[in-house]
């Protein structure tokens, strides 16, 4: 999501003549678009600030930004107690930054974190960082109405909006257009889109129609609101891609009910035999929240079992991190000892490394569709590229290209990656 951010406020400060530089010396304005999910997070925003100051002392002239959700949370603080900081512009006012910049260009320190209940910037066309010219994001929404009790994105990113379906289409047809073949559409709960009669299954089988060379993902599903149309969606469109990121959080009932997630354990797992009955090559993955207030060995016990009813093909598992203002840092004490989390973390992602090996192993004398994304970083004669089930393929070069489909016959695998080669 921060990606595609960074993309919209690239395209608003071209269209006032600014240039994109990637050598960090040569700037004569530097933002920041940060994340507050974790304190971590917050963490290594400070550290990159602290690494700045010998270039503001070098550059006199140079301004520095602090956007998105830390701008938001911390507001005017940010100015008062990072000498450093010229300017703090939060996720829905990004319209306003060229203004901004000519304020603190001027020595005023500027500011504006208004949330916004209609901004999508569906309008702006995005100026593509990534440089890889084959998969890109498209936010379909901003901001979030469910206030899981632990989660700052309501607080940090304002309601939940979506944005006009043509906006979206149009987006997508541009960058078929200019040779890419990959897009996720993002939006921190995809299966409340909901524009006039247009709910997400039809948005995305209408991108999905714009050419079967395309290839569709999408994140985050919220498991109370995955809907049976959108996985018979998924199943009648081969070139929507045959993975979902479900996160659970928790395998704990009592956990669930206290994180305010809408769903139980039971519930997760239907929905979860539902898609693999429907799609029965389809790849799931989830996020995992270790020590969660007033978790038990028991709670977490759940989890993991949870996690390998489920034979995750993925996970990100993170240690609960208590944020400001949430209903959890409200109401709930932060009472998991830090290496208990750790401990749990731990056993998480022990877990899911073995399931991970065998998901990939099920794999191996297969053939898979795939769609080349560029050489391979460990050696230039092999390319990489993904399954339509989002599993990494590393094969030998061949004629084809970036961006072309191939197919591959996967002849070994590690946990992290498949290995083979171009078949057929
Ligand atoms: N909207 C998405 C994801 C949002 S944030 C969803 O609902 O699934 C991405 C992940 O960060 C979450 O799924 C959760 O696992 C994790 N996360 C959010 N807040 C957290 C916190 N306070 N501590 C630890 N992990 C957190
Ligand atoms: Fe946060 Fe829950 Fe919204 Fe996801 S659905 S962004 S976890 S509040």
């Amino acid at each position: 999501m921060n990606v595609a951010d960074s993309e919209i406020v690239a395209s608003i400060l071209k269209d006032s003549e600014f240039t994109i530089t990637d050598d960090i010396n040569k700037a004569n304005l530097i933002l920041i678009n940060t994340c507050s999910i974790r304190e971590n997070a917050e963490q290594r925003i400070f550290a990159r600030l602290k690494e700045m100051a010998c270039l503001k002392r070098r550059n006199a002239g140079l301004t520095v930004g602090i956007i998105g959700c830390m701008a938001e949370r911390l507001k005017n603080s940010l100015l008062e107690n990072e000498k450093l900081v010229d300017i703090v512009v939060g996720p829905d006012a990004y319209r306003e930054l060229p203004n901004l910049i000519s304020e603190a260009e001027n020595g005023h320190k500027a500011i504006n974190v208004l949330l916004s209940r209609e901004e999508t910037y569906a309008d702006i066309a995005p100026v593509r960082l990534d440089k890889n010219g084959v998969s890109s994001f498209i936010a379909i929404m901003r901001g979030c109405n469910n206030m899981c009790a632990y989660c700052v994105v309501p607080y940090v990113r304002g309601t939940e909006r979506s944005r006009n379906p043509d906006s979206i289409i149009k987006e997508a047809e541009e960058l078929f257009k200019n040779g890419y073949r990959e897009v996720t559409l993002l939006g921190q709960n995809v299966d409340s889109y909901n524009w006039n009669d247009i709910n997400f299954p039809k948005l995305l089988e209408r991108v999905a129609a714009i050419n079967p060379m395309l290839r569709v993902r999408f994140a985050t599903s919220h498991p109370k609101d995955i809907s049976d149309e959108l996985i018979y969606t998924i199943a009648r469109n081969e070139n929507i891609c045959r993975h979902i990121h479900l996160p659970a959080q928790s395998g704990s009932n009592r956990i669930l009910k206290l994180m305010n997630r809408g769903y139980t354990r039971e519930w997760y797992m239907e929905r979860i035999k539902t898609i693999k009955a429907i799609i029965p090559d389809c790849a799931v993955s989830t996020d995992m929240i270790a020590g969660f207030c007033t978790e038990t060995e028991d709670d977490h016990k759940e989890s993991l079992s949870l996690m390998e009813w489920a034979g995750y093909d993925f996970a990100y598992m993170f240690k609960y991190s208590e944020r400001p203002g949430t209903k959890a840092a409200r109401k709930y004490k932060d009472d998991v000892a830090e290496e208990i989390k750790s401990e749990r973390l731990t056993e998480m992602i022990t877990l899911q490394n073995k399931l991970s090996a065998a998901s990939k192993k099920h794999d191996v004398g297969k053939n898979f569709l795939t769609l080349i994304e560029g050489n391979s970083k460990r050696s230039q004669e092999n390319f990489f590229g993904r399954t339509s089930q989002n599993k990494v393929v590393v094969f030998p070069t061949s004629q084809s290209k970036k961006g072309d489909y191939v197919n591959v016959l996967v002849e070994r695998s590690t946990s992290a990656t498949l290995i083979g080669k171009i078949v057929g």
